[in-house]
């Protein structure tokens, strides 16, 4: 889910409802002897919070990517992830700020920005998590919202990054299969 950086508090959808598509899809899979790989993805993540340790805890270990916001990076998630197996990060925009003026779908990065302007706060934020994270930092561009211009999209390689992870159908890999560049889930 991608809305708003979290501010802690109850979440908002219930497990069962958000999932039971998942599920069913998964149980229908091992019911005709099929096996799937998948990568698991969490988005907002700037500080240390109980619902990201909880969520750490419930994956048993599982790797997964954290979506982080560089611009609002706090030295607490710093510290979790450095004591953290298996998590790698991927950046979430800068700071996740609607500049979309409310005239469509929130987005930080949307067709009226200045391009060097975009390009300077991402070169910015991809070199605070290199140096921070290191190795656990993989060049990935997660846009807030989802949301980012055709521009950016498709220059996303010049600004330093491998792909750009995006919205996308429930099943994209089996539905479309592999992108070039850009990495759906
Ligand atoms: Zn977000």
């Amino acid at each position: 889910m991608c809305s708003s950086p979290p501010r802690g508090g109850t979440a908002q959808l219930s497990p069962l409802v958000e999932f039971a598509p998942l599920v069913a899809q998964l149980d229908t899979m091992r019911s005709q002897g099929r096996r799937i790989r998948m990568w698991w993805r969490d988005d907002d993540s700037y500080r240390d919070t109980t619902e990201l340790r909880r969520l750490l805890m419930a994956r048993r270990n599982i790797p997964i990517a954290l979506a982080v916001i560089p611009g609002l990076l706090d030295e607490t998630l710093t510290n979790l992830i450095h004591d953290s197996n298996r998590v790698s990060v991927l950046q979430h925009g800068w700071k996740h700020i609607d500049w979309s003026g409310g005239k469509s779908r929130p987005s930080e990065f949307p067709d009226s920005r200045s391009t060097f302007e975009v390009s300077e706060q991402l070169r910015s934020g991809r070199e605070l998590l290199e140096k921070t994270f290191g190795s656990r930092f993989d060049p990935v561009l997660v846009p807030p919202w989802h949301s980012i211009s055709r521009w950016l999209l498709e220059n996303f390689g010049d600004l330093g990054y491998l792909a750009v992870s995006n919205e996308a159908p429930l099943f994209p890999l089996l539905s479309r299969g592999w992108g070039s560049r850009e990495i759906n889930i």
